[in-house]
């Protein structure tokens, strides 16, 4: 039971979304190498110029191009066409836009929305491309097309709470930032280094009307980033980042096991070693078997326990109900840690007063850009899945197209 010429001719019309400009005016099967090929011809009467959009004559043809698309029953499947040129009496001779795909796209529309949906559902983009029978290359035009056709899309007015933040790029010798859109739960923008003319860049992503709405931008207490949303975001209150204070207390108690564990280990004391775990996680962390090893360790009068006691008060401040309970609990754990007669623990908390305005500002927007945990963990699965990434805007294209939420698939119609 086969299909006539005719029949599979206004077949592939239907499929491919020609209009009636343009027939199909030849399918050729080639049984041998399993491919398909569908010539297409123009045959309309008039012609718009890409560039204005006005009417125009035409000038000539381009030379034949050939599209790839969807396979047909495992066939490989291709375009071919000579596209109509227009001779514009405004922008001169230009090739004119087809209906099946984008221009500069070796690939028909419906080819790259699948080639898309694979990528967005493959383990990597290497096997995203064996599947899609395309190289690295070609899978990665598709993902920059993607992503710039979704960005040219996406809504970004009702942005109201943002999170900006660091990352280590190329095995940490070099850093890349992010604006998260809290809200929304997505990356906004990455741009390359860490500096405040970075964060700048990073905030200037946003129209300066949608900047003026900003309530609230999460981040550390890096001088880089607070300068830049003071300067960008006027009506944005700074909240400093839990994650991130905990980041740094965290640190003060293994610099204080440090230096407590070398004297102890001189004078044959050992209790401290490999240790380190203990102090870094929060109690209920600890395996029920070391309990009471980590126990003995808390109550004893070690430096490292006190250090690690005032981490955990500090971990209370953000369960407070109200700004009011935060304030007097936090001057409370100021008083002890500041007499603790520990260094780095002073440091941090001589740090943590300076900046107090920014941890008070958590009980009124109650955002921390713990929240992009989520892509957090897909951005570190890209870097691990492209060792090295020595092309930044490759791994900017694939944390928007991961984490972006964008609309990626193209709309045809549009
Ligand atoms: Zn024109």
């Amino acid at each position: 039971m086969g299909m006539g010429q005719q029949d599979l001719s206004s077949h592939y019309a239907l499929l491919l979304g020609l209009n009636d400009d343009w027939k199909v005016e030849e399918v050729a099967l080639d049984m041998e190498n399993k491919k398909v090929r569908i010539r297409v011809g123009f045959c309309g009467r008039s012609l718009v110029c890409p560039c204005c959009g006005h009417s125009t004559s035409r000038a000539d043809f381009a030379p034949e191009r050939t599209w790839r698309h969807l396979d047909t029953m495992q066939f490989e499947t291709e375009l071919r066409a000579r596209v109509p040129r227009a001779d514009c009496g405004d922008c001169g001779v230009k090739t004119c836009e087809v209906p099946w795909a984008g221009k500069q796209s070796p690939f028909t529309w419906f080819f790259e929305a699948f080639a898309v949906q694979v990528l967005e559902s493959a383990a990597n983009v290497k096997a995203a491309a064996k599947v899609l029978g395309i190289g690295w290359d070609a899978a990665h035009r598709i993902m920059d097309r993607a992503v710039a056709r979704g960005l040219a899309k996406r809504d970004v007015s009702k942005i109201r709470r943002t999170g900006i933040d660091e990352k280590s790029f190329l095995r940490g010798q070099d850093y890349v930032s992010t604006l998260c859109d809290l809200d929304g739960m997505r990356v906004i923008e990455v741009v390359r280094g860490r500096t405040e003319e970075d964060a700048r860049r990073l905030f200037q992503a946003l129209p300066r009307e949608v900047r003026g709405e900003i309530e609230a931008v999460a981040m550390d207490m890096w001088p880089a980033f607070i300068n830049a949303a003071g300067e960008l975001l006027p009506g944005a209150d700074i909240v400093f980042d839990r994650f991130h204070v905990s980041k740094h207390m965290g640190e003060a108690v293994d610099a204080v096991r440090r230096g407590e564990h070398k004297m102890l280990a001189k004078a044959g004391d050992s209790r401290l070693k490999g240790s380190r775990y203990f102090w870094l996680r929060r109690e209920e962390g600890i395996a029920p078997e070391k309990r009471e090893a980590f126990e003995a360790l808390r109550d004893s009068d070690l430096r490292t326990a006190r250090a690690w006691a005032i981490k955990e008060l500090l971990r209370e401040f953000w369960e407070c109900r109200n700004e009011a309970f935060a304030e007097t609990h936090f001057e409370r754990w100021y008083g002890w840690a500041i007499r603790s007669r520990l260094a780095p623990v002073k440091k941090v908390a001589r740090m943590l007063k300076r900046h107090l305005d920014g941890l008070l500002s958590y009980f009124r927007h109650w955002i921390t850009n713990a929240a992009t945990e989520g892509f957090n963990s897909r951005i570190q699965a890209i870097k691990a899945a492209a060792r090295g990434f020595r092309n930044f805007e490759h791994y900017r294209i694939r944390i928007l197209f991961f984490c972006g939420r964008l609309a990626l698939r193209p709309d045809p119609t549009h």
